[in-house]
């Protein structure tokens, strides 16, 4: 403070305190304030990872039945809300057992693997592929109508139909049985839906494998 005009004191006055302490307290806190965020962010990062993981099938990657429950919920809900179709195909892999009983159960889930993969590299955006069973695969396709996902399904059949696994000099190869139901044209909950896409796979199975059956109401 200037008191040089003041006669009694003719001085500039210096008053200052030491915040050393002070600053080095701020800076700990705010240290402590990263740190703090810095885990919460592991935290959510594993948490994330956990909640994948119980989602996820372990061999295929794919999603599993439990996320299945939670994804057609929500499709379906938001599919009732913009009036839009949904469609479900179920796949079963034909005499599976046979290929596990005459070349091993190792054989058997390369193929498990290679049908995911060849799925994934066939899916859409929207598509949500799931392991459905221990070889079957389930696939939710939110828009598709039943015609769209028939098409898909053939598609996807002939896809199994061509792909071949090496093994003790020989190329295996296996093929899928499709069902298809959509809403709603064929039911208005997604319990309903797969249900009814999986009785239309078992009619492929009845109709000789190897092919793709879109659920048909019976007319009394
Ligand atoms: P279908 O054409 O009627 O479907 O005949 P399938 O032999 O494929 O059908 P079924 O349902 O009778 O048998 C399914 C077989 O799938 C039983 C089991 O050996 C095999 N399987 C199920 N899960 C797995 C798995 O994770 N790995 C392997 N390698 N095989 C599996
Ligand atoms: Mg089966
Ligand atoms: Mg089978």
């Amino acid at each position: 403070v200037n008191l040089l005009h003041q006669p009694s004191v003719q001085a500039v006055v210096i008053n200052y305190r030491d915040i050393t302490h002070r600053k080095k307290a701020e800076q700990a806190l705010k240290t402590a304030n990263r740190q703090l965020n810095a885990r919460l962010a592991q935290i959510e990062q594993l948490q994330s990872e956990l909640r994948e993981q119980a989602l996820r099938d372990p061999l295929t990657r794919l999603f599993n039945r439990r996320y299945l429950s939670e994804t057609m919920e929500r499709e379906l809900k938001l599919a009732k809300r913009e009036k839009k179709p949904v469609s479900v195909i179920v796949m079963d892999i034909d005499r599976f057992k046979k290929i596990n009983d005459k070349h091993g159960h190792r054989v058997g889930d390369e193929f498990l693997t290679e049908i995911s993969k060849m799925l994934q590299s066939h899916a859409r955006g929207s598509d949500i592929i799931c392991r459905y069973g221990g070889e079957e695969f389930l696939i939710v396709m939110p828009g598709a109508n039943a015609r769209t996902a028939r098409k898909r399904a053939e598609q996807l059949r002939v896809h199994c139909e061509t792909m071949r696994i090496s093994h003790n000099g020989k190329d295996l190869k296996v093929t899928l049985s499709f069902g298809v139901a959509t809403y709603p044209t064929h039911g208005t909950e997604g319990e309903e839906i797969v249900i009814k896409a999986d009785k239309a796979l078992y009619k492929s199975k009845r109709n000789g494998r190897n092919c793709v059956t879109v659920w048909e109401q019976r007319r009394r």
